[in-house]
């Protein structure tokens, strides 16, 4: 998919600690309606397939409805929204933005039970409402598909958070490995596991997700943590996304990550998924080290 994404906020409703963007610590937004609606208007007719918005968290934007009409009226041909699905739990509110021309949802659901999900977002009550938000936009006739960042507050849960997601309908589960920036960065000791001790409880989400027939996908590990499960990584090479984020514009931000997020070292040279493996958050591989990544002999894939 060829794919227009617009970073629409710093700001966000919850205060997850592994947050990317930082939101827990922004304080003003900076990213002004002027320049999403240049940026929008600049791209229409180029035959981009879909609007991926995110943030942040896009719907407390205060003109987040508005820029979906903007969207809408420019002709683009659908919405994705990435979200942490709170305010969907009104079925009013997720109405309206179905109404919108949003197609698929993609909501974080990061923990199993309430406990688990309002701690690492800091927001009591985010568990019920994304739960709830999701059933919402599914009777609305949505596709969901659901991301979880594996973190050490959640990793021995994530087979029971698969399960949850999957009880409630959603189309497509994703388990991301914890990019290391932001507020993860800040954090990095309270909230980054070892790839070590997530692999077995990953194998089992995955598991179950394909013994009931979904899809699963895994995203942003390196390869050779996950041995034997290298075909469920995300194929990002299908997608194609121009992105405004904040006053930049990255004309393939997959390739932008590749290269500025992630590293190699020596031993990847003669790995058989060098080709393939985006290699190791960069900050991980600085902190930690490169002690469990071990290079695949090419005899080993065969
Ligand atoms: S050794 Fe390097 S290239 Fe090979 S799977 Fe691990 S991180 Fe990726």
């Amino acid at each position: 998919m060829k794919a227009l994404s617009v970073h629409l906020t710093d700001i966000c409703n919850s205060k997850c600690n592994f947050c990317i963007v930082d939101s827990p610590f922004v304080k003003d937004d900076s990213i002004s309606r002027k320049r999403v609606s240049r940026f929008l208007q600049e791209n229409a007719d180029k035959g981009f397939e879909a609007v991926n918005i995110h943030g942040g968290e896009a719907t407390i934007r205060k003109d987040f409805l508005e820029i979906l009409d903007e969207i809408q009226g420019l002709g683009y041909p659908t919405v994705l929204l990435q979200t942490n699905g709170r305010k969907l739990a009104r079925m009013e509110y997720a109405k309206t933005v179905v109404s919108k021309n949003v197609s698929l949802f993609i909501v974080s659901l990061h923990g199993a039970r309430a406990l688990t999900q309002d701690r690492i977002a800091k927001a009591l009550g985010s568990f019920q409402q994304a739960v709830t938000g999701i059933r919402n936009v599914k009777e609305l006739g949505a596709l969901v598909r659901t991301n979880s960042v594996v973190c050490k507050d959640n990793f021995t849960e994530v087979p029971d958070i698969v399960d949850l997601c999957l009880d409630l309908g959603a189309d497509h589960v994703n388990l991301s490995a914890l990019h290391t920036s932001g507020t993860a960065l800040r954090n990095f000791w309270d909230v980054t596991p070892r790839y070590d001790e997530i692999q077995p409880y990953v194998f089992e989400a995955v598991d179950r997700a394909v013994r009931r027939g979904k899809m699963v996908t895994l995203e942003g590990f390196p390869y050779c943590a996950i041995p034997g499960y290298e075909q469920y990584m995300i194929d990002w090479k299908q997608n194609q996304f121009k992105m405004l984020y904040r006053k930049f514009v990255f004309e393939d931000y997959e390739n932008y990550m590749d290269s500025n997020a992630r590293v190699k070292d020596e031993r990847c040279g003669g790995c058989a998924h060098n080709g393939s493996c985006g290699g190791v958050y960069k900050e991980y591989a600085e902190f930690v080290g490169w002690d469990e990544f071990q290079p695949v002999t090419p005899t080993a894939t065969a």
